[in-house]
Protein backbone atom coordinates (compact mmCIF):
# COMPACT_ATOMS: atom_id res chain seq x y z
CA UNK A 1 0.00 0.00 0.00
CA UNK A 2 0.75 3.77 -0.87
CA UNK A 3 2.33 5.34 2.16
CA UNK A 4 2.45 8.88 2.88
CA UNK A 5 6.10 10.02 3.04
CA UNK A 6 6.37 13.58 4.36
CA UNK A 7 9.04 15.71 2.16
CA UNK A 8 12.72 14.97 3.60
CA UNK A 9 13.37 18.37 4.76
CA UNK A 10 10.47 18.43 7.18
CA UNK A 11 11.23 18.45 10.94
CA UNK A 12 8.37 16.45 11.57
CA UNK A 13 10.16 13.66 10.36
CA UNK A 14 12.64 13.49 13.20
CA UNK A 15 12.11 12.85 16.86
CA UNK A 16 13.67 14.71 19.21
CA UNK A 17 13.90 13.92 22.86
CA UNK A 18 13.91 16.40 25.39
CA UNK A 19 17.08 14.87 26.69
CA UNK A 20 19.56 11.83 26.14
CA UNK A 21 22.37 10.12 28.38
CA UNK A 22 25.28 8.39 27.32
CA UNK A 23 25.37 4.85 25.02
CA UNK A 24 27.66 2.61 26.89
CA UNK A 25 27.38 -1.02 26.86
CA UNK A 26 24.42 -1.39 24.85
CA UNK A 27 22.14 1.06 26.49
CA UNK A 28 21.61 4.89 27.85
CA UNK A 29 22.78 5.51 30.83
CA UNK A 30 23.15 9.09 33.00
CA UNK A 31 26.71 10.86 32.84
CA UNK A 32 28.10 12.27 36.17
CA UNK A 33 29.63 15.60 34.36
CA UNK A 34 27.31 18.79 34.32
CA UNK A 35 24.57 18.28 31.40
CA UNK A 36 24.90 20.62 28.58
CA UNK A 37 22.22 22.21 25.73
CA UNK A 38 22.43 21.29 21.59
CA UNK A 39 21.35 24.24 19.89
CA UNK A 40 20.12 24.47 15.94
CA UNK A 41 22.39 27.12 14.63
CA UNK A 42 19.85 28.59 12.19
CA UNK A 43 17.39 29.42 15.20
CA UNK A 44 19.31 29.15 18.52
CA UNK A 45 16.44 27.51 19.81
CA UNK A 46 17.63 24.23 22.39
CA UNK A 47 16.99 21.15 20.75
CA UNK A 48 17.73 18.93 24.14
CA UNK A 49 19.83 18.69 27.00
CA UNK A 50 23.03 16.19 26.09
CA UNK A 51 24.69 14.22 29.30
CA UNK A 52 28.18 15.37 30.21
CA UNK A 53 30.59 12.24 30.65
CA UNK A 54 33.30 12.46 33.19
CA UNK A 55 36.25 10.61 33.49
CA UNK A 56 34.58 8.08 35.54
CA UNK A 57 32.06 7.46 32.73
CA UNK A 58 34.68 7.42 29.85
CA UNK A 59 36.61 4.73 32.02
CA UNK A 60 33.32 2.76 32.21
CA UNK A 61 32.78 3.56 28.45
CA UNK A 62 36.65 1.77 27.87
CA UNK A 63 35.18 -1.22 30.45
CA UNK A 64 32.76 -1.75 28.25
CA UNK A 65 34.37 -1.73 24.97
CA UNK A 66 37.15 -4.09 26.58
CA UNK A 67 35.01 -6.63 27.54
CA UNK A 68 33.14 -6.88 24.19
CA UNK A 69 36.27 -6.80 22.04
CA UNK A 70 36.96 -10.56 23.35
CA UNK A 71 33.40 -11.79 21.44
CA UNK A 72 34.29 -9.18 18.50
CA UNK A 73 37.83 -9.48 18.01
CA UNK A 74 36.98 -13.56 17.27
CA UNK A 75 34.56 -13.60 15.49
CA UNK A 76 34.69 -14.71 12.01
CA UNK A 77 34.84 -11.88 9.60
CA UNK A 78 31.75 -12.48 7.30
CA UNK A 79 30.06 -12.65 10.97
CA UNK A 80 31.00 -8.66 11.85
CA UNK A 81 30.14 -8.02 8.01
CA UNK A 82 27.09 -8.81 8.57
CA UNK A 83 26.45 -6.76 11.70
CA UNK A 84 28.08 -3.48 9.21
CA UNK A 85 25.75 -4.69 5.95
CA UNK A 86 23.34 -4.41 8.49
CA UNK A 87 24.04 -0.91 9.88
CA UNK A 88 24.72 0.26 6.12
CA UNK A 89 20.99 -0.65 5.08
CA UNK A 90 19.11 1.03 8.43
CA UNK A 91 21.75 3.76 7.40
CA UNK A 92 19.52 4.04 3.85
CA UNK A 93 16.13 2.98 5.37
CA UNK A 94 16.15 6.17 7.89
CA UNK A 95 18.47 8.32 6.01
CA UNK A 96 15.97 11.50 5.27
CA UNK A 97 15.44 10.86 9.25
CA UNK A 98 19.42 11.42 9.80
CA UNK A 99 19.55 14.05 7.31
CA UNK A 100 16.90 16.41 8.57
CA UNK A 101 18.64 15.69 12.18
CA UNK A 102 22.25 16.61 10.81
CA UNK A 103 20.76 20.11 8.91
CA UNK A 104 19.23 20.89 12.34
CA UNK A 105 21.88 20.31 14.95
CA UNK A 106 24.61 21.10 12.01
CA UNK A 107 23.28 23.64 9.75
CA UNK A 108 24.53 22.48 7.04
CA UNK A 109 21.79 22.42 4.07
CA UNK A 110 19.43 19.97 3.94
CA UNK A 111 20.81 18.92 0.31
CA UNK A 112 23.80 18.50 1.36
CA UNK A 113 22.61 16.18 4.57
CA UNK A 114 20.87 14.65 1.87
CA UNK A 115 22.50 14.02 -1.16
CA UNK A 116 26.39 14.15 0.12
CA UNK A 117 26.68 13.10 3.07
CA UNK A 118 24.18 10.47 4.93
CA UNK A 119 25.12 8.57 1.38
CA UNK A 120 28.57 8.74 2.10
CA UNK A 121 27.98 6.89 5.71
CA UNK A 122 26.00 4.57 4.08
CA UNK A 123 28.35 3.55 1.33
CA UNK A 124 31.02 3.74 3.91
CA UNK A 125 29.81 1.09 6.05
CA UNK A 126 29.39 -1.06 3.11
CA UNK A 127 32.38 -0.68 2.01
CA UNK A 128 34.10 -1.84 4.92
CA UNK A 129 31.34 -4.41 5.64
CA UNK A 130 33.14 -5.81 1.97
CA UNK A 131 36.41 -5.80 3.82
CA UNK A 132 35.12 -7.52 7.22
CA UNK A 133 36.23 -11.30 5.50
CA UNK A 134 38.98 -10.38 3.34
CA UNK A 135 41.53 -8.70 5.77
CA UNK A 136 44.38 -11.03 4.52
CA UNK A 137 44.37 -8.39 1.32
CA UNK A 138 45.37 -5.54 4.01
CA UNK A 139 48.61 -5.49 3.16
CA UNK A 140 49.63 -6.67 6.61
CA UNK A 141 50.37 -10.49 6.22
CA UNK A 142 47.74 -13.35 6.24
CA UNK A 143 46.25 -12.91 9.50
CA UNK A 144 46.59 -9.07 10.39
CA UNK A 145 45.34 -8.55 14.05
CA UNK A 146 43.02 -6.39 15.74
CA UNK A 147 44.36 -3.42 17.85
CA UNK A 148 42.25 -3.40 20.48
CA UNK A 149 40.07 -0.59 21.75
CA UNK A 150 39.80 2.49 20.01
CA UNK A 151 38.99 6.27 21.12
CA UNK A 152 38.00 8.46 18.61
CA UNK A 153 37.23 12.39 18.68
CA UNK A 154 35.47 13.70 16.13
CA UNK A 155 34.23 17.63 15.20
CA UNK A 156 31.03 19.44 13.99
CA UNK A 157 31.39 19.96 11.02
CA UNK A 158 30.71 16.33 9.00
CA UNK A 159 29.46 14.86 12.07
CA UNK A 160 28.09 11.29 10.65
CA UNK A 161 30.14 11.49 7.99
CA UNK A 162 33.19 12.02 10.37
CA UNK A 163 31.86 8.90 12.51
CA UNK A 164 31.52 6.68 9.05
CA UNK A 165 35.30 7.05 8.49
CA UNK A 166 36.03 6.37 12.00
CA UNK A 167 33.68 3.43 12.99
CA UNK A 168 33.43 1.50 10.13
CA UNK A 169 36.57 0.57 9.68
CA UNK A 170 37.63 0.05 13.10
CA UNK A 171 34.80 -2.10 13.31
CA UNK A 172 35.50 -4.23 9.94
CA UNK A 173 39.10 -5.05 11.80
CA UNK A 174 37.84 -6.55 14.70
CA UNK A 175 38.33 -3.66 17.12
CA UNK A 176 35.57 -1.96 19.45
CA UNK A 177 35.21 1.99 19.76
CA UNK A 178 34.58 4.75 22.68
CA UNK A 179 33.33 7.88 20.32
CA UNK A 180 33.27 11.31 21.48
CA UNK A 181 31.42 13.41 18.94
CA UNK A 182 31.82 17.18 18.82
CA UNK A 183 29.72 19.02 21.81
CA UNK A 184 27.63 21.12 19.22
CA UNK A 185 26.98 18.39 17.16
CA UNK A 186 25.89 15.09 19.41
CA UNK A 187 22.28 14.53 18.07
CA UNK A 188 23.17 12.10 14.73
CA UNK A 189 25.85 9.97 16.43
CA UNK A 190 23.26 9.51 19.35
CA UNK A 191 21.10 8.14 16.49
CA UNK A 192 23.55 6.21 15.21
CA UNK A 193 23.74 4.45 19.08
CA UNK A 194 20.02 3.56 18.33
CA UNK A 195 20.78 1.84 14.92
CA UNK A 196 23.17 0.21 16.63
CA UNK A 197 20.41 -1.04 18.93
CA UNK A 198 18.31 -2.13 15.99
CA UNK A 199 20.81 -3.89 14.46
CA UNK A 200 21.59 -6.11 17.17
CA UNK A 201 25.23 -4.93 17.24
CA UNK A 202 26.74 -6.88 20.43
CA UNK A 203 26.93 -4.59 23.68
CA UNK A 204 30.08 -2.78 24.18
CA UNK A 205 31.16 -2.81 20.35
CA UNK A 206 30.07 0.99 19.92
CA UNK A 207 30.00 3.36 23.38
CA UNK A 208 29.07 6.98 22.43
CA UNK A 209 30.34 9.41 25.61
CA UNK A 210 29.38 13.17 25.07
CA UNK A 211 31.35 16.24 26.04
CA UNK A 212 33.35 18.27 25.06
CA UNK A 213 37.16 18.80 25.58
CA UNK A 214 37.63 17.52 29.17
CA UNK A 215 35.50 14.33 28.34
CA UNK A 216 38.12 13.80 24.43
CA UNK A 217 40.90 13.92 26.87
CA UNK A 218 39.79 11.49 28.97
CA UNK A 219 39.13 9.38 26.27
CA UNK A 220 42.22 9.71 24.53
CA UNK A 221 44.35 9.75 27.73
CA UNK A 222 42.29 6.49 28.99
CA UNK A 223 45.58 3.83 29.39
CA UNK A 224 43.66 0.83 28.17
CA UNK A 225 42.45 2.72 25.27
CA UNK A 226 45.18 1.17 22.68
CA UNK A 227 44.52 3.59 19.35
CA UNK A 228 43.46 7.11 18.95
CA UNK A 229 41.54 8.33 16.27
CA UNK A 230 41.35 12.20 15.62
CA UNK A 231 39.72 14.73 13.61
CA UNK A 232 39.93 18.44 14.47
CA UNK A 233 42.02 21.35 14.71
CA UNK A 234 45.61 21.40 14.24
CA UNK A 235 45.88 22.83 17.71
CA UNK A 236 44.33 19.67 19.76
CA UNK A 237 45.67 17.40 17.25
CA UNK A 238 49.30 18.94 18.81
CA UNK A 239 47.77 18.69 22.23
CA UNK A 240 46.81 15.08 21.86
CA UNK A 241 50.14 14.12 20.05
CA UNK A 242 52.08 14.95 23.61
CA UNK A 243 49.10 13.66 25.49
CA UNK A 244 49.80 9.90 24.16
CA UNK A 245 53.67 10.64 23.73
CA UNK A 246 55.74 8.05 25.37
CA UNK A 247 52.50 5.26 25.23
CA UNK A 248 52.22 2.61 22.89
CA UNK A 249 49.08 3.78 22.10
CA UNK A 250 48.80 3.92 18.32
CA UNK A 251 47.28 7.49 16.78
CA UNK A 252 46.27 8.54 13.47
CA UNK A 253 45.55 12.83 13.19
CA UNK A 254 43.50 14.16 10.77
CA UNK A 255 43.66 18.10 11.13
CA UNK A 256 43.12 21.55 9.63
CA UNK A 257 43.60 22.65 6.26
CA UNK A 258 44.43 25.64 3.62
CA UNK A 259 44.31 24.11 0.70
CA UNK A 260 45.00 26.15 -2.81
CA UNK A 261 42.29 25.71 -5.82
CA UNK A 262 44.88 26.84 -8.81
CA UNK A 263 43.27 27.63 -12.03
CA UNK A 264 45.58 27.77 -15.16
CA UNK A 265 44.27 29.94 -17.89
CA UNK A 266 43.71 26.90 -20.40
CA UNK A 267 40.95 25.99 -17.48
CA UNK A 268 37.14 25.42 -19.13
CA UNK A 269 36.72 28.13 -16.92
CA UNK A 270 32.87 28.22 -16.60
CA UNK A 271 33.40 24.62 -15.17
CA UNK A 272 36.28 25.76 -12.86
CA UNK A 273 33.97 28.62 -11.48
CA UNK A 274 31.69 25.81 -10.17
CA UNK A 275 34.88 24.18 -8.74
CA UNK A 276 35.82 27.35 -6.70
CA UNK A 277 32.21 28.25 -5.37
CA UNK A 278 31.67 24.74 -4.17
CA UNK A 279 35.03 24.12 -3.19
CA UNK A 280 34.86 26.93 -0.74
CA UNK A 281 31.03 27.52 0.04
CA UNK A 282 30.16 23.94 0.58
CA UNK A 283 28.79 23.08 3.65
CA UNK A 284 29.67 27.10 4.66
CA UNK A 285 33.21 26.53 4.18
CA UNK A 286 33.60 24.77 6.84
CA UNK A 287 35.39 22.06 5.43
CA UNK A 288 39.08 20.79 6.25
CA UNK A 289 39.84 20.26 2.67
CA UNK A 290 38.12 23.84 1.45
CA UNK A 291 39.41 25.34 -1.57
CA UNK A 292 40.24 28.43 0.42
CA UNK A 293 42.79 29.85 -1.74
CA UNK A 294 42.12 30.51 -5.19
CA UNK A 295 45.39 30.39 -6.88
CA UNK A 296 44.66 31.87 -10.75
CA UNK A 297 46.42 32.31 -13.34
CA UNK A 298 47.22 36.26 -14.26
CA UNK A 299 46.04 36.19 -17.99
CA UNK A 300 42.22 34.58 -16.95
CA UNK A 301 42.37 36.29 -13.42
CA UNK A 302 39.58 39.12 -14.69
CA UNK A 303 37.72 36.76 -16.11
CA UNK A 304 37.50 34.16 -13.26
CA UNK A 305 36.65 36.94 -10.99
CA UNK A 306 33.77 38.69 -12.76
CA UNK A 307 32.32 35.28 -13.24
CA UNK A 308 32.72 34.36 -9.27
CA UNK A 309 31.21 37.39 -8.08
CA UNK A 310 28.20 36.65 -10.30
CA UNK A 311 27.75 33.29 -9.77
CA UNK A 312 28.66 34.26 -5.87
CA UNK A 313 25.48 36.48 -6.26
CA UNK A 314 23.32 33.64 -7.19
CA UNK A 315 23.78 31.88 -3.93
CA UNK A 316 21.02 31.44 -1.35
CA UNK A 317 21.62 31.39 2.04
CA UNK A 318 19.44 30.74 4.64
CA UNK A 319 16.82 28.05 6.24
CA UNK A 320 18.99 25.08 6.01
CA UNK A 321 15.59 22.64 6.13
CA UNK A 322 14.39 24.64 2.76
CA UNK A 323 16.11 22.16 0.08
CA UNK A 324 16.76 25.43 -1.95
CA UNK A 325 19.54 26.58 0.63
CA UNK A 326 23.07 26.68 -0.79
CA UNK A 327 24.63 28.32 2.17
CA UNK A 328 23.40 26.97 5.72
CA UNK A 329 23.98 28.53 9.43
CA UNK A 330 27.12 29.01 10.77
CA UNK A 331 27.75 25.90 13.31
CA UNK A 332 27.85 28.19 16.38
CA UNK A 333 28.46 31.40 17.96
CA UNK A 334 32.33 30.69 18.51
CA UNK A 335 33.26 29.81 14.94
CA UNK A 336 30.54 32.42 14.08
CA UNK A 337 32.81 35.12 16.05
CA UNK A 338 36.26 33.74 14.79
CA UNK A 339 35.24 33.79 11.02
CA UNK A 340 34.50 37.38 11.76
CA UNK A 341 37.45 38.23 13.36
CA UNK A 342 39.81 36.79 10.74
CA UNK A 343 37.48 38.68 8.26
CA UNK A 344 38.00 42.21 9.62
CA UNK A 345 41.95 41.10 9.83
CA UNK A 346 41.59 40.55 6.46
CA UNK A 347 40.26 44.13 5.54
CA UNK A 348 42.89 46.10 8.23
CA UNK A 349 45.90 44.35 6.14
CA UNK A 350 44.57 45.98 3.11
CA UNK A 351 42.66 43.08 1.23
CA UNK A 352 39.81 43.95 -0.89
CA UNK A 353 36.85 42.48 0.75
CA UNK A 354 32.93 41.45 -1.58
CA UNK A 355 30.27 39.85 -0.91
CA UNK A 356 27.00 40.09 -2.65
CA UNK A 357 24.31 41.94 -1.53
CA UNK A 358 22.07 39.14 0.81
CA UNK A 359 19.25 39.41 3.53
CA UNK A 360 20.54 37.14 6.31
CA UNK A 361 17.91 36.00 9.21
CA UNK A 362 17.70 37.58 12.42
CA UNK A 363 18.22 34.55 14.77
CA UNK A 364 20.44 32.12 14.17
CA UNK A 365 24.48 32.37 13.07
CA UNK A 366 25.10 33.43 9.17
CA UNK A 367 27.90 34.64 7.07
CA UNK A 368 27.68 35.67 3.58
CA UNK A 369 29.93 34.16 1.23
CA UNK A 370 33.09 36.74 1.09
CA UNK A 371 35.97 37.14 -1.37
CA UNK A 372 39.37 39.04 -0.44
CA UNK A 373 41.30 39.95 -3.33
CA UNK A 374 44.56 42.15 -3.19
CA UNK A 375 45.51 39.38 -0.98
CA UNK A 376 49.32 38.43 -0.43
CA UNK A 377 51.16 35.61 0.95
CA UNK A 378 51.94 37.67 4.27
CA UNK A 379 48.01 38.17 5.17
CA UNK A 380 46.58 35.85 7.87
CA UNK A 381 43.65 35.09 5.55
CA UNK A 382 46.10 33.63 3.62
CA UNK A 383 47.74 31.70 6.15
CA UNK A 384 44.95 30.85 9.07
CA UNK A 385 42.28 28.45 8.39
CA UNK A 386 39.17 30.42 8.55
CA UNK A 387 36.45 27.90 8.30
CA UNK A 388 34.05 29.64 6.70
CA UNK A 389 32.71 30.87 3.62
CA UNK A 390 35.53 33.22 2.78
CA UNK A 391 37.84 33.03 0.03
CA UNK A 392 41.38 34.67 -0.33
CA UNK A 393 42.14 35.68 -4.04
CA UNK A 394 45.98 35.34 -5.27
CA UNK A 395 47.48 35.69 -8.85
CA UNK A 396 50.66 33.55 -10.31
CA UNK A 397 52.14 34.10 -13.76
CA UNK A 398 54.09 30.78 -14.49
CA UNK A 399 53.36 27.02 -12.74
CA UNK A 400 56.44 27.29 -10.70
CA UNK A 401 54.63 29.89 -8.91
CA UNK A 402 51.81 28.36 -8.57
CA UNK A 403 53.74 25.27 -6.72
CA UNK A 404 56.02 27.68 -4.92
CA UNK A 405 52.38 29.56 -3.37
CA UNK A 406 50.51 26.59 -2.79
CA UNK A 407 53.24 25.20 -0.66
CA UNK A 408 53.91 27.88 1.18
CA UNK A 409 51.17 26.79 4.20
CA UNK A 410 52.58 24.92 7.01
CA UNK A 411 49.39 22.60 5.89
CA UNK A 412 49.05 19.86 3.11
CA UNK A 413 45.82 17.84 3.11
CA UNK A 414 44.09 18.51 -0.04
CA UNK A 415 44.84 20.78 -3.71
CA UNK A 416 42.69 21.76 -7.16
CA UNK A 417 44.37 21.75 -10.19
CA UNK A 418 42.19 23.18 -13.02
CA UNK A 419 43.41 22.71 -17.07
CA UNK A 420 43.27 21.13 -20.19
CA UNK A 421 46.55 19.28 -19.97
CA UNK A 422 47.05 16.24 -18.58
CA UNK A 423 50.65 16.49 -18.40
CA UNK A 424 50.21 19.54 -16.39
CA UNK A 425 48.43 17.51 -14.18
CA UNK A 426 50.76 14.60 -13.64
CA UNK A 427 53.19 17.43 -13.05
CA UNK A 428 50.95 19.39 -10.49
CA UNK A 429 50.11 16.57 -8.49
CA UNK A 430 53.70 15.30 -8.14
CA UNK A 431 55.02 18.89 -6.61
CA UNK A 432 52.04 19.78 -4.87
CA UNK A 433 52.21 19.00 -1.04
CA UNK A 434 48.81 17.71 -0.19
CA UNK A 435 47.30 14.45 0.62
CA UNK A 436 44.33 15.15 -2.18
CA UNK A 437 44.98 16.82 -5.54
CA UNK A 438 41.66 16.60 -7.07
CA UNK A 439 41.77 17.63 -11.44
CA UNK A 440 39.12 19.20 -12.85
CA UNK A 441 36.77 18.71 -9.54
CA UNK A 442 37.09 19.67 -6.09
CA UNK A 443 35.41 18.10 -2.97
CA UNK A 444 34.79 14.80 -4.18
CA UNK A 445 34.56 12.00 -1.69
CA UNK A 446 34.92 8.25 -2.14
CA UNK A 447 35.52 5.56 0.50
CA UNK A 448 37.52 3.64 -1.40
CA UNK A 449 39.62 6.77 -1.70
CA UNK A 450 42.60 7.16 1.18
CA UNK A 451 42.04 10.88 2.68
CA UNK A 452 44.93 12.85 4.80
CA UNK A 453 47.52 15.27 5.52
CA UNK A 454 50.88 16.59 5.26
CA UNK A 455 52.40 18.42 7.17
CA UNK A 456 50.39 20.05 9.87
CA UNK A 457 47.58 18.42 8.59
CA UNK A 458 48.27 15.52 10.14
CA UNK A 459 49.40 11.86 9.74
CA UNK A 460 47.36 8.49 8.66
CA UNK A 461 44.79 7.81 6.09
CA UNK A 462 41.69 7.10 6.65
CA UNK A 463 39.49 5.15 3.47
CA UNK A 464 40.43 2.32 1.07
CA UNK A 465 42.58 -0.60 1.90
CA UNK A 466 45.03 2.11 3.24
CA UNK A 467 42.58 2.93 5.97
CA UNK A 468 42.44 -0.31 7.72
CA UNK A 469 46.26 -0.30 8.08
CA UNK A 470 45.42 2.33 11.19
CA UNK A 471 43.13 -0.45 12.93
CA UNK A 472 45.36 -3.32 12.57
CA UNK A 473 48.94 -4.74 13.43
CA UNK A 474 50.89 -7.17 11.04
CA UNK A 475 49.83 -10.76 11.69
CA UNK A 476 51.70 -14.21 11.18
P1 LIG B 1 38.50 21.00 17.67
O1 LIG B 1 39.90 20.55 17.58
O2 LIG B 1 38.20 22.20 18.48
O3 LIG B 1 37.58 19.85 18.27
C1 LIG B 1 37.54 18.56 17.70
C2 LIG B 1 37.10 17.57 18.75
O4 LIG B 1 38.11 17.48 19.75
C3 LIG B 1 35.80 17.94 19.48
O5 LIG B 1 35.06 16.77 19.69
C4 LIG B 1 36.33 18.51 20.79
O6 LIG B 1 35.42 18.40 21.86
C5 LIG B 1 37.54 17.64 21.05
N1 LIG B 1 38.58 18.20 21.91
C6 LIG B 1 38.83 19.51 22.20
N2 LIG B 1 39.91 19.60 23.01
C7 LIG B 1 40.36 18.34 23.21
C8 LIG B 1 41.47 17.78 23.93
N3 LIG B 1 42.33 18.55 24.59
N4 LIG B 1 41.64 16.44 23.91
C9 LIG B 1 40.79 15.64 23.23
N5 LIG B 1 39.74 16.12 22.54
C10 LIG B 1 39.52 17.45 22.52
O7 LIG B 1 38.02 21.15 16.18
P2 LIG B 1 36.60 21.59 15.65
O8 LIG B 1 36.48 23.07 15.83
O9 LIG B 1 35.52 20.72 16.21
O10 LIG B 1 36.72 21.21 14.10
C11 LIG B 1 37.29 22.02 13.17
C12 LIG B 1 38.68 21.54 12.82
O11 LIG B 1 38.65 20.18 12.39
C13 LIG B 1 39.27 22.32 11.68
O12 LIG B 1 40.59 22.68 11.96
C14 LIG B 1 39.22 21.32 10.52
O13 LIG B 1 40.14 21.57 9.51
C15 LIG B 1 39.42 20.04 11.20
N6 LIG B 1 38.93 18.91 10.39
C16 LIG B 1 39.84 18.09 9.79
C17 LIG B 1 39.43 17.03 8.98
C18 LIG B 1 40.42 16.11 8.31
O14 LIG B 1 40.02 15.04 7.88
N7 LIG B 1 41.67 16.48 8.20
C19 LIG B 1 38.06 16.81 8.78
C20 LIG B 1 37.15 17.66 9.40
C21 LIG B 1 37.61 18.71 10.21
Amino acid sequence: AFEYAPAPESRSIVDIKPSYGLFIDGEFVDGHGSAFKSINPATEETLAEIAEADAADVDKAVKAARRAFRTWSRMPGKERSKYLYRIARIIQERSRELAVLESIDNGKPIKESRDVDVPIVAAHFFYYAGWADKLEYAGLGANPQPLGVAGQVIPWNFPLLMLAWKVAPALACGNTVVLKPAETTPLTALLFAEICQQADLPAGVVNIVTGAGDTGQAVVSHPDVDKVAFTGSTGVGKAIARAIAGSDKKATLELGGKAANIVFDDAAIDQAVEGIVGGIFFNQGHVCCAGSRLLVQESVADEVMAKLKRRMGTLRVGDPLDKNTDIGAINSAEQLARIRALAEIGEDEGAERWAPPCELPSAGFWFPPTVFTGVSQAHRIARDEVFGPVLSVLTFRTPSEAIEKANNTPYGLSAGVWTEKGSRILHMANELRAGVVWANTFNKFDPASPFGGYKESGYGREGGRQGLSAYLKAGA
